[in-house]
């Protein structure tokens, strides 16, 4: 199975223009950025693992994309979780829905165990042998380096076939894993990286940076504005609407918004650069996020 190569499209909004690189038409399931990170595992051959194990929240975009995973692999998901909501377990959207038509088990950690243990904590000390393979949450590992690194190769390509200069890549960061090894792989053929810190402000990004053991990091631009994640905000929806009547494209509710902050700020200070933004998918979790928006801001 090749899971490779995806377009890129062009655009304008708010009068600039920019490039779209199509993670989000990777595979339907195994999409985006989570796809990239665990396409190393993709060709992992190893008889005797049974299992992949995984954690994090229930509607997070690596819960489909480790489900998509397994199902490929003809593994079994693990993917371990504080809690699930009451109304999440009665009716399931979103990534969590489709993971579990998957086949993915999504197992509450006080279900497996009486002490009140961090999922991370549980796995390490219960639910490690040679049968399983383990993905820290958000594919946080040096597993991910391989398939970032082929996006940047492709990205490099297709800058270099389109002639284009001054080329700055652009993307959100959770735990900036990709926004890391893109600007690691494409730094030393002169394109810039530039992220934004969705989880936890820039010094958390940097500690997540310097976890994955890099000394070199990309540029990481400041909102400007107070930004909690996973919460609501009007702004948000907006520019995720407006991005999406002008260029035919959806985005992701999450995390792409406060990118596009950023990016309004930064383009009219930088109109010599061209701009590729990165899109990393996550587009069956805006199943889950559209209902709470119009619920709180009647939109
Ligand atoms: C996970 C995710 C991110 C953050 O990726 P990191 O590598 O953790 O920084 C950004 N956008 C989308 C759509 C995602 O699913």
């Amino acid at each position: 199975m090749k899971i490779a190569h995806t377009p890129v499209t062009a655009h304008s909004y708010s009068s600039h223009s920019f490039y779209l690189k199509r993670d989000d038409m990777l595979h339907p399931y195994f999409s985006g950025n989570k796809a990239r990170k665990l396409m190393s595992l993709l060709t992992y051959e190893d008889p005797s693992v049974t299992h992949l194990i995984g954690y994090g929240s229930p509607q997070a975009n690596s819960l489909l994309s480790l489900a998509a995973l397994a199902n490929i692999k003809g593994w079994q998901l693990e993917f371990y979780v504080d809690r699930i909501p009451a109304w999440l377990q009665q009716h399931p959207i979103g990534n969590y829905r489709l993971a579990l038509e998957l086949g993915a088990r999504v197992i509450p950690v006080s279900t497996v165990c009486e002490h009140n243990l961090h999922p991370e904590s549980y796995i390490q000390t219960h639910r490690l042998d040679d049968h399983c393979l383990y993905v820290p949450e958000g594919g946080r590992s040096l597993i991910a380096e391989e398939g970032v690194a082929k996006l940047a190769d492709e990205i490099a390509d297709w800058a270099q076939e389109q002639a284009i200069e001054h080329l700055v890549v652009a993307l959100p960061s959770g735990t900036g894993t990709t926004a890391l090894f893109l600007h690691k792989h494409l730094q030393p053929k002169g394109i810039e990286v530039i992220t934004c810190a969705c989880v936890g402000g820039k010094d958390y990004l940097i500690k997540q940076f310097e976890m994955l053991g890099e000394q070199c990091f990309p540029t990481i631009l400041d909102p400007n504005r107070n930004h909690h994640f996973g919460k609501l905000y009007q702004d948000d929806y907006e520019i995720w609407q407006a991005l999406k009547e002008k260029t035919g494209v959806e985005f992701d509710l999450l995390y792409d918004p406060l990118m596009w902050h950023c990016l309004l700020d930064w383009l009219p200070q930088h109109p010599d650069k061209s701009l590729l933004y990165v899109h990393q998918g996550g587009l069956v979790g805006n199943e889950s996020m559209l209902p709470r928006y119009r619920r709180k801001f009647d939109v």
